[in-house]
């Protein structure tokens, strides 16, 4: 069983090869209750890093990662050898799920059907990355048709997703994203109106001008100077889904970034009347999963959301994969290829 662990708990800054140890380990029994499934999709999310240097991961622990899987042995009676599901194998070849396996409470796998859509979109689109994008943007933000929705990391896994929701809405939507490919993409393909990139040096000025009437509806995946740029134009009675805030999660005071940013944002929120929500997708799940397989289902079955992966090959490819996602050389949902589906 090929298994990268967590090396040690990192350090400030960005993902390096240091922090992760490759391992070989014999391939786990399922025990009472337990089901044994090969990893055919590893999904790389940057929620991962903030686990790791926050030490919540311990050193010596496969590093945690949700995933696609096959059933190779089952002791469950409600999964047969063969099925499809979703869970949370980690960066490993093999794992065990079910009883005493729980990961943030999920102890017993979502069965995945390969017949409705491609197994990979279980861990993206059609998973916990599209069900965060419509709880951020859908039920948070609640865009009505003409308003000016602004999304970061526009063309990454969620932001992709929440831009495009705000477009089948009737907004128009704005994202923010990296280099010119990336804006091109969003625009081009996601049929965004407006892209700006941050690494302009005229980034306010940028975002001013694709956004004449201000913003009504902000989704929130970095923080940083590309929070600085929306702030000033916020209107009245705007809302904010704040997602994530990827700018500072390799930096020291990671733990106080959303602190940071409320009270950066404070005097702008009271004096605009802004509403902001804090998004925590998990709490979204028990209410309101079933009916966002339902409509994502139809939304892309009618071609109305497409998506983008960006899939590495082979599990030796994690650390390298996770990298490029933490400094932006991804494009589009970062996934590892682990196993033949
Ligand atoms: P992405 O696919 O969007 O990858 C991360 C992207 O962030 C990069 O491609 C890069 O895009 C951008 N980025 C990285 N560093 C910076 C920076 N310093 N300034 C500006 N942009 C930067 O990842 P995900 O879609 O998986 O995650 C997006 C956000 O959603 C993250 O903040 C994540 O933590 C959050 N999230 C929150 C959840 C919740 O429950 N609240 C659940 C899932 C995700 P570019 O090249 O365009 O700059």
């Amino acid at each position: 069983n090929k298994q990268w662990l967590l090396a040690r708990t990192p350090p400030e800054g960005l993902p390096t090869d240091d922090d992760f140890t490759w391992v070989e380990t014999p391939i786990p029994e399922p025990g009472p209750n337990q089901i044994l499934t090969r990893t055919i999709y590893l999904s790389l999310d940057p929620y991962q890093w903030g686990r790791r240097r926050s030490g919540v991961e311990e050193p010596g622990e496969v590093c945690h990662g949700r995933t696609a899987s096959q059933v190779v042995k089952s002791n469950m009676a409600e999964y047969q050898d063969g099925d499809f599901v979703f869970n949370t194998n980690g960066w490993q070849e093999y794992g065990l799920s079910g009883e005493g396996m729980s990961v943030f409470g999920y102890m017993f796998p979502r069965k995945i059907n390969p017949a409705e859509a491609p197994i990979s979109t279980a861990v993206g689109v059609m998973g916990m990355l599209g069900l965060t994008a419509y709880s951020g943007m859908y039920l948070q933000c609640e865009p009505k048709a003409g308003e000016t929705v602004v999304v970061s990391a526009a063309s990454g896994g969620v932001g992709q997703i929440a831009g495009q929701i705000a477009k089948i809405l009737g907004c128009r939507v704005v994202g923010i994203a990296g280099i010119q490919e990336k804006c091109d993409f969003v625009t081009g393909v996601l049929g965004f109106d407006a892209c700006v990139s941050h690494h302009s040096e005229t980034l306010p000025e940028d975002l001013r001008a694709a956004c004449p009437s201000g913003i009504d509806a902000y989704f929130e995946n970095v923080g940083g100077k590309v929070f600085d740029a929306v702030l000033p134009l916020l209107n009245r009675q705007s809302r904010i889904s704040l997602c994530g805030l990827i700018a500072h999660y390799s930096s020291a005071v990671m733990d106080q970034a959303r602190d940071h940013w409320a009270a950066l944002g404070q005097p702008t929120f009271e004096r605009q009347n802004v509403q902001v929500h804090n998004l925590v997708v998990r709490e979204f799940v028990p209410d309101y999963q079933a009916r966002f397989l339902d409509e994502m289902g139809a939304w892309i079955r009618e071609g109305k959301i497409k998506y983008k992966e960006d899939l590495w090959p082979g599990l030796e490819q994690a650390p390298k994969a996770f990298q490029a996602m933490m400094e932006g050389g991804n494009f589009g949902k970062t996934l590892v290829g682990v196993g033949d589906d």
